[in-house]
Order: C-alpha cells, then sequence, then structure tokens
C-alpha cells in the first residue's frame, strides 16, 4: 500500500506546493483560515470510509457504533458554545446549510428578503441563478449609500411592504455588528421567520465578542470554516420547535451520507472553540482588524483615493474603499499578491466598476492570528497595505515583499508539517 508521493506524485506536488505558499505569504482572505494540526489529523482520517446515513442512534447503516460517539460530541459541543438547543453538524458547507434552512422553513414558491447580495449579502440569500433566487420568491434590503450600513427603519419598511416569509439577517462582506433584536420585532411584525447565517462571524460569538444571533434567530446557520477556524463544512443550530424539521431537511432533504471525518473534524474544532486560548485569538483577530482599518484612514492612503467602508470595523475583516482610487479592485488584488499578501477584491454597494472587475478589498485578519500575529504584527502588515494601496503602480514591491517574507519567517506555518 503506497502513499501519496508514490501514487500519484502529481498530486503530491500540489500538496507541497500549496503547503509553500501558505507558509510563504500572508493569507488575509477573511472567509480563511488555519486549522489546528488535530483538525488535519482528524479530518485526514480511516472516518472518510464510513457511510452513515440517518443520525447517531437511529442510523441505516451497520457498525456506526464509533462514528456515532464523534457525532454527538460535535453536536453536544456545539450547542453548548453557543447556547443552542437543538443542532444538525452534519450540512457539507455553508452552502448546503443553507438550502436545508430554506427547506425546513417555507415552501418552493414563498418569499425571502435577506442583504443584496451586491451589499455584501451572500449568493444562498437569494441570487437570481442560486437555488435560493430560482426557488424562492426574492425580495433584499441593502445598506445606506451615505454611510454603507443597514438601516433598520428602512429594513422595516421593506418588510412590511414585501411580507416575507422568512428574514435572513447575515453577511459575507460588512464590518459592523448587525441589530438581532431590531431583525426579531421586524419578524415577528409581518409574521417571518428569522433566519440567521453567522458564517462569517460564529467564532466571534463562541468567543462572547460579539452579540449572538441565536436568542433572537428561529435558526442559525453557519460555516466551521471562516472565524471558527475548522474544518470547511457547516452546521445549522435551531429552536427546538424546529428540530425535526431541519434534521429532516438536511437528510434526506438535501444530502445522502454525512461526511464522518469532518464531522469528527468539527467536534475537534467545537472543543478548541471553548478554550480560553481560542477567546485570545480572536481578541487579537479584532484587534487586528482596528489596526488595519485605523491605518488605511491614513493621510498618505486618503491622497490616493482609498478608504475604508463605515469608517472602520467591529468584526474581522475591512472593507477598502477604491471607488476614488487609480487602482480598481483587481489592480489591488494583483498589487497585494505581488508583495505576499492575499486578499479578495470585493463590489463595494453601488460599485461602479463591474463585478468582475470591481472598487474594493476584503481584508480579514482571522488566518493571521492563528499562526501568532498580536498587534506589532498587524501594525505592520497594516503598514505594508497601506504603502501598497498608496504608492499603487509606484509602489516598491521589492522592499514591502522583503517585509512580508520577514513576518512569515517569524511565524512558522505548521512546524512538524513534513513535505510528501
Ligand atoms: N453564508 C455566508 C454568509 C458566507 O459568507 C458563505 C461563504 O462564503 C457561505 C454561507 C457558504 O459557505 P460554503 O462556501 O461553505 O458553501
Amino acid at each position: 500500500d503506497q502513499g501519496l508521493a508514490q501514487v500519484d506524485p502529481e498530486i503530491a506536488a500540489v500538496l507541497d506546493g500549496e503547503l509553500t505558499r501558505q507558509r510563504g505569504t500572508l493569507e488575509m482572505i477573511a472567509s480563511e483560515n488555519f486549522v489546528p494540526r488535530a483538525v488535519l489529523q482528524a479530518q485526514g482520517s480511516v472516518l472518510t470510509n464510513k457511510y452513515a446515513e440517518g443520525y447517531p442512534g437511529r442510523r441505516y447503516y451497520g457498525g456506526c457504533e464509533q462514528v456515532d460517539v464523534a457525532e454527538n460530541l460535535a453536536i453536544e459541543r456545539v450547542k453548548a458554545l453557543f447556547g443552542a438547543e437543538h443542532a444538525n453538524v452534519q450540512p457539507h458547507a455553508g452552502a448546503q446549510a443553507n438550502a436545508a434552512v430554506l427547506h425546513a422553513l417555507i415552501n418552493a414558491g414563498d418569499k425571502i428578503m435577506g442583504l443584496n447580495l451586491a451589499h455584501g449579502g451572500h449568493l444562498t440569500h437569494g441570487m437570481k441563478i442560486n437555488f435560493s433566487g430560482k426557488l424562492y420568491e426574492v425580495a433584499a434590503y441593502g445598506v445606506e449609500e451615505s454611510t454603507s450600513l443597514i438601516d433598520m427603519d428602512k429594513v422595516r419598511d421593506k418588510a412590511l411592504a414585501e411580507r416575507p416569509d422568512v428574514i435572513i439577517a447575515g453577511w459575507s462582506a460588512y464590518p459592523r455588528h448587525l441589530d438581532f433584536a431590531a431583525f426579531r420585532s421586524i419578524a415577528d411584525e409581518v409574521g417571518a421567520k428569522l433566519w440567521t447565517d453567522m458564517a462569517h462571524f460564529a467564532g466571534l460569538v463562541a468567543a462572547d465578542l460579539h452579540p449572538s444571533p441565536v436568542p433572537h434567530s428561529d435558526v442559525v446557520s453557519s460555516t466551521v470554516h471562516k472565524t471558527i477556524g475548522g474544518p470547511r463544512s457547516g452546521f445549522i443550530l435551531s429552536r427546538e420547535q424546529w428540530a425535526k424539521k431541519i434534521d429532516s431537511a438536511v437528510f434526506p432533504g438535501q444530502q445522502g451520507g454525512p461526511l464522518m471525518h469532518v464531522i469528527a473534524a468539527k467536534a475537534v474544532a467545537f472543543k478548541i472553540a471553548g478554550s480560553a486560548d481560542f477567546v485570545e485569538r480572536q481578541e487579537r483577530v479584532l484587534r487586528g482588524a482596528k489596526i488595519i482599518a485605523e491605518r488605511l484612514t491614513g493621510a498618505d492612503v486618503a491622497d490616493a483615493g482609498v478608504s475604508v467602508l463605515t469608517g472602520g470595523t467591529d468584526v474581522h475583516l475591512v472593507l477598502v474603499d477604491l471607488r476614488h482610487s487609480d487602482l480598481d479592485g483587481q489592480q489591488a488584488e494583483d498589487l497585494l499578491h505581488s508583495v505576499g499578501i492575499t486578499v479578495n477584491r470585493n463590489a463595494v454597494p453601488f460599485d461602479p466598476r463591474p463585478p468582475r472587475v470591481t472598487s474594493g478589498l476584503r481584508i480579514g485578519t482571522p488566518a493571521l492570528a492563528a499562526r501568532g500575529f498580536g498587534d506589532a504584527e498587524f501594525s505592520e502588515v497594516a503598514d505594508i497595505i497601506a504603502l501598497a494601496l498608496a504608492g499603487g503602480g509606484k509602489a516598491d514591491v521589492d522592499a514591502l515583499r522583503a517585509r512580508v517574507d520577514r513576518l512569515a519567517d517569524n511565524f512558522p506555518l505548521y512546524p512538524g508539517l513534513e513535505q510528501y
């Protein structure tokens, strides 16, 4: 039985190349993170071999005694972490969790209302060619052009006019807290269910550094791989009232056999998320984002037409506004890539440039905090980004790249992990 390097040297080379890339660059895509070694081990395990359709104690396959333990641990840990009445840990990813939520709460043809995709919403909240836009009627609320903030009075007006069956709170790109109590009250007023998609900020909620949507929402969905820093996957929390419908919407409604290796890795991630170290890391995530937002509102950056949406951040990401800059989103992403910093371009609300180009960047701190970065390192990263964006085409890429290399060298990633 041969190892990967013997069986498939081409794929072994991809894995080696990717480890080198992750070690040698600064990962600032807001939805990414570095999982702990323990999560890699659980996910790359023999549990990948097991079929386990159904739920613990109620499977359609024999031999589930070990995986039942793993799934029960994941369920109990995530319920305790978020104070939830019910949890389903089987969704393969965030999008699958969201499909199951809508499947459980409403019928095809009913109406959903979430944050406009162009203003920071997610594909699964009603984008035209996503399942959510095809199966359901869609209304959307947006942010205000003058502030880039969600105005809850406007959300209420929209809900009263549209009468949605489900209101969605949650975002992929929004740098401030949502008012979950206000969402609840609007949902009650129009007779809608409230679903919060906390995919991005779940790790901050787990650490008690962000308001929790759980007490206010009928259902809360999330990914595990963003701020929580676990395996790529999803989960759903709900009030007891929705437990049966959520479970049957996930299986057999949306999925077949659960990925038991991933569920075991989720259990590990939820255990870690309950630790004091995790809270300390999330504090560094938040401080890092504030340091970057502050530096990117400096005079040199402003002179180059670069600013920060909403003037700052309360979460793990900063949205850079390039509408008045000579650099567009694509050019800014490429420029930062050339100095060794990975980010993604992102449309800003009311973006004059096309979606493939955009006038914004989304910059996140979770992965670098996982790598060990604190205030000093985030200040250095912030300065590198600021000099790159302020300099535009004239930035001294080599000098900035050298500063990135020093940071990467000082914080080795997966030090014990060997190449294939
Ligand atoms: N929900 C939100 C708010 C997201 O930002 C994302 C990821 O981008 C998802 C759901 C989907 O997660 P996944 O990529 O795991 O399907």
